[in-house]
């Protein structure tokens, strides 16, 4: 492949996954994330910053191109999942529910498209999740976000239809990253259950009973980057053993 891909939150988990296949398809890639240190561990060009900060955003894009080029894709995977029964979020979780998993979706999106439309062609792509699909129990702020980021999909989509540039998002279900494992350990404190057990219902959410494996996500992500999937567009692709 060719052109420059952007990867937030490609410090870890899916990002990073993604991140190494965008490297090996011979594209120009950076990583994004708040953490220098996860981010220098991947041995891939990288810019610190907080998905949630426009300004900061638009910094660290601007220092990218710099280095290496106008961007041609971005995947925004940056994210985090806050669990607690909905009669105990705070707001302030809930807000940051919706700044990190929506606006910081947004902010990145809108820092690329200036360089897509100037070239006649691009790909914004989302890592949402199922929980973009469908409810899950006690994460009801992590859900009504991720389907923001399944509605801001749908609408650029049709926006943007004319331009070259397609808009997706990728919506998995659980995978086994450093996300999954603090879920994994609020499970354990708030239940008493076993890590075994508890990564045993959560397996048990899909059909297939398993996990779904970061090179699965970023095998998706390297399909709709691809020139082959330019009639993709505005989808939210389910990656879930057919749970939804
Ligand atoms: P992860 O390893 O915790 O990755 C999240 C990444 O996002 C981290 O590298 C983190 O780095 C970065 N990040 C978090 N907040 C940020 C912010 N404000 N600004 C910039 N970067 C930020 O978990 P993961 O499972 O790979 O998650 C990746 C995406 O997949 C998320 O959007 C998640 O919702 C989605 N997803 C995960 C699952 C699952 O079961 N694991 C299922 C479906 C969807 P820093 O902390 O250094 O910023």
């Amino acid at each position: 492949m060719t052109g420059h891909v952007i990867v937030t939150g490609g410090g870890s988990g899916v990002g990073a996954e993604i991140a190494h296949a965008v490297a090996r398809s011979g594209a120009a890639v950076t990583i994004m994330g708040r953490r220098e240190g996860p981010l220098r561990e991947q041995g891939l060009p990288f810019q610190t910053c907080d998905v949630t900060d426009a300004e900061a955003v638009g910094a660290a894009f601007a220092a990218a191109r710099d280095a290496q080029g106008p961007i041609t894709g971005v995947i925004a995977n940056a994210g985090a999942a806050h669990s607690a029964p909905f009669h105990k979020l705070a707001a302030q979780d809930m807000a940051d529910m919706m700044a990190v998993n929506v606006t910081g979706v947004f902010n990145v999106w809108q820092a690329a498209l200036p360089d897509m439309k100037e070239a006649g062609k691009g790909r914004l792509i989302a890592i949402a999740s199922t929980a973009g699909l469908k409810g899950y129990p006690y994460v009801a702020g992590y859900v009504a976000a991720k389907h923001g980021v399944v509605g801001l999909t749908r609408a650029l989509g049709l926006e943007l239809a004319r331009t070259g540039i397609t808009v997706n998002a990728i919506c998995p279900g659980f995978i086994d990253t450093p996300l999954l494992a603090r879920s994994v350990d609020n499970i354990v404190q708030s239940t008493g259950k076993t890590e075994d057990e508890a990564r045993k219902i959560l397996a048990s959410a899909s059909p297939q009973n398993r996990f779904v494996e970061t090179g699965e996500v970023a095998a998706a992500a390297m399909y709709l980057l691809s020139d082959a999937a330019a009639a993709v567009n505005g989808h939210a692709l389910s990656l879930s053993g057919g749970e939804v």
